[in-house]
């Protein structure tokens, strides 16, 4: 008897002891910005190729067949030939290069081609590299989690005229689910909310994963309108989750749309609640996004501007395991725009763009 417990332990300890990450690294970061030794991240992933052209001191990291050139004193870096802004310069010392959090996304984002869980902690870098054959697929979307920002108690932004945002989210939300219903009948369609009650916003990134556990390809998108002191910003934004907000202004529309926040929501899948990324969820996120607003450009552009795809740290995107973006699809403080969002006509053609971007996205490869 005292043999056989043994050997039930002697399981249970071996089961525990099986890792759940193939790897699981903390780099160290430097100085107040949490600044990366680039030769650092090479150690933990040596499939990128590192090369510097000293006569005009660019750097080339090379992986996952894409390429992003840095230079240092620069605050911009090349991805395949497009240029991006980052918040803070490149620096080298003592014949090392430095980079800042952004780069370092970037990197993870663009160049390993499998799953990385990171966190920008205190003074590391902590990385997970999960299954390495993920990252190669096609990109088949099986259902969509539709998120009607705000309800209840939470009006979110208002216009002047006194038309609320959770009111426009939810008519959108709601002929978005009908439109798909119609026109894909296979895919599987949820509302977080469907009429005007409060949702805490962790709670929404949960009530989607929990749709992972039957269909592993879904999508989130929560729809809302921005708001400024002034009446002159116009546009609508996609956003996708990140700890380096894109902007200033991306920062505040994040601090914004987080207002809402004492749920105490306390049961957040281990990796996601200690605040890891996932740099494939990010990156399918940005492809979402990307793909939405080409179509939402072109359906709804001449009347309400593209301002771009940013990045923010948004609690609703927060905890999810699925590819998510938030689109600000106008601004309510707008006048003209907020006609515009309060008409049915322009709604549907809202639908029909986020319909098509939806489409193309699971046309699309990884
Ligand atoms: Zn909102």
């Amino acid at each position: 008897m005292v043999q056989v417990q043994k050997s039930i332990w002697l399981l249970i300890c071996f089961l525990l002891s099986l890792p759940i990450y193939t790897e699981s690294v903390k780099l160290p970061l430097r100085g107040k910005y949490s600044y990366l030794q680039l030769d650092e991240i090479q150690r933990i992933f040596p499939e990128l190729s590192i090369t510097n052209n000293d006569p005009i001191q660019i750097t080339s990291i090379k992986g996952n067949n894409k390429e992003i050139r840095i230079h240092v004193g620069s605050s911009f870096y090349v991805l395949d030939g497009s240029i991006n802004k980052i918040q803070l310069k490149i620096l080298s010392a003592q014949g090392k290069i430095f980079i800042p959090p952004d780069l370092v996304e970037a990197i993870l984002m663009n160049l390993i081609e499998y799953e990385v869980f990171y966190q920008f902690a205190d003074t590391n870098l902590v990385l997970e590299v999960r299954t390495k054959d993920a990252g190669k697929s096609f990109l088949p979307v099986k259902a969509v989690v539709i998120d009607a920002g705000h309800g209840g108690k939470d009006p979110g932004t208002s216009s002047n005229t006194g038309k609320n945002e959770k009111d426009i989210a939810l008519a959108v939300a709601n002929q978005l689910y009908a439109a798909i219903r119609k026109t894909y009948p296979e895919m599987v369609v949820y509302r977080i909310r469907s009429d005007d009650t409060f949702v805490p916003l962790e709670e929404r990134s949960q009530l989607a994963n929990k749709l992972l556990l039957d269909v592993k390809e879904a999508i989130f998108i929560s729809l809302h309108c921005n708001a400024s002191l002034s009446d002159k910003p116009s546009g609508y934004e996609i956003y996708y989750l990140s700890q380096t907000p894109t902007t200033e202004q991306a920062r505040e529309t994040a601090i914004l749309e987080n207002k809402i926040l004492h749920s105490n929501y306390g049961h957040i899948v281990a990796n996601i609640q200690s605040g890891m990324m996932s740099s494939l969820v990010q990156r399918r996120s940005r492809k979402l996004a990307s793909s939405l607003d080409f179509h939402l450009n072109k359906g709804i552009g001449r009347l309400i501007p593209q301002r771009g795809i940013k990045k923010a740290d948004f609690s609703v995107l927060r905890g999810s395991l699925m590819p998510a973006v938030l689109i600000e699809m106008g601004y309510l403080s707008h006048p003209k725009e907020a006609v515009f969002l309060e008409s049915k006509k322009v709604q549907t053609r809202l639908i029909k763009s986020i319909l098509q971007g939806i489409k193309d996205y699971g046309d699309g490869k990884d």
